[in-house]
């Protein structure tokens, strides 16, 4: 039997199994395009269980595009506060506003141009949203793939991406949507990442070549990742009276948010008075560290800075989780 026909096989345990398996989650209820949307965003880079209740909390405060392309930027970035990839918010935010303008797009191509949406979003976007056969390939699906047919291919590769892609759109079933969540939910809770897969409770064990073989835990097949690139900073939490120093970042990570001012290690920071205290903090990002040596120092100048109380940045300012270990000097 072709890889073709064994996965049409699959399809029907799979959707049976979802139906009855599938887990309670926020945005399986009340679906809308745009509640789709905001939930796809938010899931990307983070776990189900930190997503759940902001998730909730974020369509009561915005439980609309329209309401959400009026709200301003500095709102919907603290609503977004401690969930982190804020581009993610940014992008949600434009997309918003384009939505609330020209209504949600009916098609792959249009939800694919949305601020934020690539091949996979789209994807799980247009299959669940609007019942497009629409594959949503990640990891997670990769992974089930390559253990379904035992099949060796670097994930790492686009080449595998798309393979996959290819073999999953000429199987799709009329229930597209269904199907994306059937896939990403057997990723989630049985072809499990880390550990063995339960295959005692999957719908595919029949089927599956890996499991037949007893080789599940050989795939997925991945390139070596590549090492982070380490940043060394100086981070300064500058004081003057009760008020903190804040900037808004330029281009590169957290564009746009406020922070503490950082120079590169050992750069002279003229703005700083007399240092108060110092403390070591770490923040690993996707593809790059941040190795700070954080320091409350009085401010010795103005600066071209916002100066905000501790009460104030709590409240208004979105700080990036990356500052978190110096949040305790805001007092
Ligand atoms: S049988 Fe096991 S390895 Fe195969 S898809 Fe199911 S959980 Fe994954």
């Amino acid at each position: 039997m072709d890889e073709k026909e064994l996965l049409k096989q699959a399809v029907p345990p799979l959707l049976g199994w979802y139906r009855l398996c599938k887990r309670d989650l926020p945005w399986r209820k009340e679906r809308t395009p745009y509640r789709v949307l905001v939930s796809e965003l938010m899931l990307q880079q983070t776990r189900v269980e930190a997503v759940k209740e902001r998730y909730v909390e974020f369509l009561r405060r915005f439980p609309t595009a329209e309401r959400l392309a009026s709200a301003s930027e500095e709102e919907v970035m603290k609503a977004w506060e401690g969930l982190g990839y804020y581009s993610r918010a940014r992008n949600l935010y434009r997309a918003a506003k384009i939505i609330a303008e020209e209504g949600f797009p009916q098609t792959w191509v249009g939800v694919r141009a949305l601020p934020g949406v690539g091949d996979y979003t789209a994807g799980a976007i247009s299959s669940i949203a609007l019942g497009v056969a629409a594959p949503a390939v990640d990891g997670n699906v990769l992974r089930i793939l390559t253990r379904f047919f035992a099949d060796s291919r670097n994930i790492g590769d686009q080449a595998a991406k798309k393979y996959f892609s290819e073999l999953l759109r000429a199987v799709y079933p009329p229930e597209a949507g269904e199907f994306t969540e059937a896939l990403m939910e057997l990723g989630a809770i049985v072809c499990v990442p880390n550990g063995p897969p339960m295959c005692g409770a999957c719908p595919w064990s029949a089927l599956c070549k890996a499991h037949a073989a007893g080789t599940e835990e050989q795939f997925p097949v991945r390139s070596e990742k590549r090492a982070r690139r380490v940043e060394e900073l100086d981070v300064y939490v500058l004081k003057h009276g009760n008020e903190f120093a804040l900037e808004k970042r330029g281009a590169g990570l957290l564009a746009g948010l406020y922070g503490f001012p950082c120079v590169r290690r050992g750069e002279t920071f003229p703005a700083a008075g007399k240092v108060l205290a110092e403390k070591r903090a770490k923040h690993v990002f996707t593809h790059v560290e941040w190795h700070m040596l954080g320091r409350l120092a009085e401010a010795a100048a103005d600066g071209d800075y916002l100066w905000a109380t501790a009460a104030e940045i709590a409240e208004k300012f979105a700080l990036p989780s990356a500052f978190k270990a110096f949040r305790a000097w805001l007092k």
